[in-house]
């Protein structure tokens, strides 16, 4: 058989013809009128993909790029924070404040499970010095959303800025950044922003600006002052990734011509899907506040989890993720992020009803596309 490749993980994300074609264009210098005019347009469109009045500047990097330009153009060396590790990805937090001498109380959460908002007041209560709290939107590895509003209604009652990782989540699910009160957003090409890896973004509120006047963390390439200053003259302050940002460009305009509310609507209704099928199935979800970005599943008892992954990824060119960290083995992930239709679900779930009887789970083989097909039959729009 023709093995034909189906990327189905949280990042990186299938990626549109327009996206994909515009990576073929003739290089075009970085300092021309042509270059800032699209260059001004993606950030026009990061603006309104992050829902903020302030600047959104673009890094040559990839996410993480963007998450240490959070903590070293805010912080000092001593300074405290409280960081909210909900699993590979927030823990990442704590270690790159650490690796720059950050003070860090880590809320080590369990992977899927919640925190509130009312968890976060007490904690800030009792560490009246914090400088910052770090947070995920949406937590990859466990496919958890976290309350980021109810976070930001009680970090902007104190003196410390809420920052937030949303470098999966961001585009896919709501989290206006003005409204919501967060403070430090950054987010990556990658995920649903529907380009390659390469390109991250970041912007700051007005409180954090104020917090880069004291920040005296070393910093030089990712000095967001020199970003700042650049983008005013419509430029980088370094070579950028041109091509990128082309390709960006036409990403984001698929966005704006489809509209945030259309696009988060897309995402529900995927993510409904998904969680209904896995259900119906018999199969559980590790989350127990799932997003609309990714669906983890718990490998049901008697299955080998590894061999799941194996037969869909190289048996079946369906490249689901697994677990990271402990979880290995004992989850596997779908993703319903990037550019990505219904039927690139039934196509995961297909593949995940053909390996599952494979290794011998007893089901109705066919429940969970039925499911699917009877949540995208009511909802198509
Ligand atoms: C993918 C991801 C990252 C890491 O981004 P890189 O692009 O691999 O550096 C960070 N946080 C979240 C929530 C992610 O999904």
């Amino acid at each position: 058989m023709i093995k034909k490749y189906y990327l189905l993980s949280p990042g990186p994300t299938p990626v549109p013809e327009e996206a994909l074609s515009a990576a073929a264009e003739p290089i075009i210098h970085h300092r021309t009128p042509q270059f800032s005019d699209i260059f001004m347009e993606v950030t026009e469109g990061l603006k309104y993909t992050f829902q903020t009045q302030e600047d959104v500047f673009t890094l040559a990097s990839s996410g993480t790029g963007a998450m240490q330009t959070a903590v070293i153009n805010t912080l000092s060396p001593g300074d405290k924070v409280i960081s909210l590790n909900g699993g590979k990805f927030g823990e990442r937090w704590g270690e790159i404040c650490r690796a720059f001498g950050v003070e860090v109380k880590e809320i080590k959460l369990e992977w899927g499970k919640e925190y509130t908002k009312e968890q976060l007041s007490e904690e800030l209560n009792s560490n009246p010095d914090t400088k910052a709290v770090f947070s995920t939107l949406s937590e990859t590895s466990s496919g958890t959303v976290f309350d980021i509003q109810g976070y930001g209604e009680v970090v902007s009652k104190t003196d410390a800025l809420l920052v937030v990782d949303g470098i999966s989540g961001l585009g896919a699910t709501p989290c206006p950044m003005d409204d919501w009160n967060v403070d430090v957003m950054v987010a990556g090409s990658q995920k649903s922003f529907m380009i390659p890896p390469g390109l991250a973004y970041i912007a700051l509120s007005q409180k954090a600006w104020k917090f880069v006047e004291n920040s005296t963390l070393p910093k030089y390439y990712y000095d967001l002052k020199r970003y700042k200053e650049s983008l005013g003259k419509r430029t980088t302050p370094w070579t950028p990734a041109v091509s990128l940002v082309i390709q960006q460009k036409k990403s984001l305009d698929i966005i704006r011509n489809m509209g945030l509310k259309r696009l988060f609507d897309h995402h529900r209704i995927l993510g409904e899907t998904t969680r209904a099928a896995v259900k119906a199935i018999g199969l559980e979800l590790l989350s127990e506040r799932p997003g609309n970005i990714l669906t983890a599943v718990k490998v049901p008892e008697g299955v080998d989890g590894n061999k799941l992954k194996k037969i869909m990824q190289e048996k079946y060119n369906a490249y689901i993720a697994g677990g990271q960290s402990s979880y290995k083995g004992k989850i596997f992930r779908i993703a319903h992020l990037g550019y990505m239709g219904a039927f690139d679900i039934i196509t995961a779930l297909s593949a995940l009803e053909m390996t599952l009887s494979e290794l011998g789970y007893e089901f109705d083989r066919g429940k969970a596309i039925k499911a699917a097909q009877d949540i995208l039959k009511e909802n198509w729009q």
